[in-house]
């Protein structure tokens, strides 16, 4: 009766495994002030921009003139036509509105593109991997060829050497933290052209990026157009975690027509995100919530900068955090992940996810985010340093 491909998720979920280890580790150490270095979520409040944006969204729902119903699928025009002015022109890069598709966020997005793919295609994912690209192509039945991320080639998984139909991106990566060149970000385009592969490319992290060379956008990338969709969320970028509000950009020249098919399923399966939490992004694009929603990323990438500095200076392998919210950390004494997961927990009390959840190739290593307050950020290194 129920589609087998779900039983061959494993069980729990990573993050609810780590819950429960924590949740455990606090019914037997009822005293144990535990910080936590392993949430993806935000904790900074939303910008003053936005916060007036959706009082004012709310109050137009109120009254008879200016109340709004279903909006359209793809999206309000005020949304997608900031995006092309803001996230694209901006950097000479030409989209069209009628390519961008509002969405909830990007983790529906990420995990739904793939019922546009015939059931037998072959998917190649970097590894270690933001799960979703995995778990929703595992659910539809898909083989996946992982691509190993590593210390050895820099986190920048080689070429595929088989066949594979899809490849799933994601720069700034998370977990890793890292970034690619322009020019192996090239090579990737080059590879989907010459073989008629398709990359979802995930930049759920591009505002984090403070280097001047890493790429922003695929399309930054001549031929990306061709071959590529990309994902979009605002949900690091300006703390919509809780809002809800991202898109997705699906170029009408992809050599595959999935603009319409796209288009087509959103249609039949989505009924559009609020119009206060669209009114609520299209904010962030005013001089003044630039300024703002930079403000709160700068806070954060300060929180990073500190984490690598002190963490190396501790003795820590330390990768990522300079474009990116993630430190991915080797573990010291060749323990596993899951081994310092629970030294960090039990002698820290600092929690952190071990990497080999985000799979195989993430095994002696933990990812640290920069999402905490300073406060907490500089409390949890000292612990860690004095407990080495
Ligand atoms: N893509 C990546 C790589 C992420 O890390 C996340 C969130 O953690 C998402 C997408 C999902 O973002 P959203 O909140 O827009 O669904």
């Amino acid at each position: 009766m129920v589609n087998k491909n779900f039983l061959k998720l494993p069980d729990a979920y990573l993050f609810t495994e780590i819950a429960r280890k924590v949740n455990a580790y606090k019914e037997e150490n009822p005293k144990a002030n535990i910080i936590s270095l392993g949430i993806g979520d935000v904790t900074q409040p939303l910008a003053p921009v936005v916060i007036e944006a959706l009082h004012k969204a709310t109050d137009e729902m109120g009254q008879n003139a200016t109340f709004r119903g279903y909006g359209p699928e793809r999206g309000y025009d005020f949304l997608r036509e900031a995006i092309v002015e803001h996230d694209f022109r901006a950097r000479g890069i030409g989209i069209e509105a009628d390519e961008v598709f509002v969405s909830d966020g990007a983790k529906s997005d990420t995990g739904n593109f793939q019922e546009l793919l015939a059931g037998d295609v072959r998917v190649a994912v970097t590894d270690p991997v933001y799960p979703v690209y995995v778990d929703s192509n595992v659910m539809a039945g898909r083989e996946i060829v992982y691509l190993p991320c590593t210390a050895e080639n820099g986190f920048a998984p080689a070429l595929p050497t088989e066949h594979v139909d899809v490849i799933y991106l994601c720069y700034p990566n998370n977990p890793t933290g890292t970034t690619l060149t322009r020019d192996q970000l090239k090579s990737w385009v080059d590879y989907a052209l010459e073989h008629e592969a398709l990359i979802f490319y995930d930049a759920a992290y591009e505002a984090f990026i403070q280097s001047e060379d890493v790429p922003h956008s695929i399309y930054e990338i001549e031929g990306a157009k061709q071959c590529a969709v990309e994902f979009h969320s605002y949900s690091k970028t300006a703390g919509f975690t809780g809002i809800r509000c991202g898109y997705t950009i699906v170029p009408k020249i992809l050599k595959v027509a999935l603009n319409q098919l796209w288009n087509r399923r959103q249609c039949t399966k989505f009924n559009g995100t609020s119009y206060l939490s669209q009114r609520a992004a299209e904010a962030t694009y005013t001089p003044e919530g630039k300024r703002q929603v930079r403000a709160t990323i700068s806070y954060y990438m300060e929180n990073a900068r500190i984490m690598r500095e002190e963490l190396k200076e501790m003795g820590f392998k330390v990768y990522g955090g300079k474009d990116a919210p993630y430190l991915w950390v080797g573990t010291p004494n060749r323990m596993s992940s899951w081994e310092f997961f629970d030294w960090m927990l039990r002698s820290a009390h600092v929690v952190c996810t071990p990497g080999v959840g985000f799979g195989p190739s993430g095994e002696g290593f933990v990812r640290l985010t920069a999402f905490g307050t300073h406060e907490l950020t500089e409390k949890a290194l000292h612990r860690i340093e004095n407990r080495l």
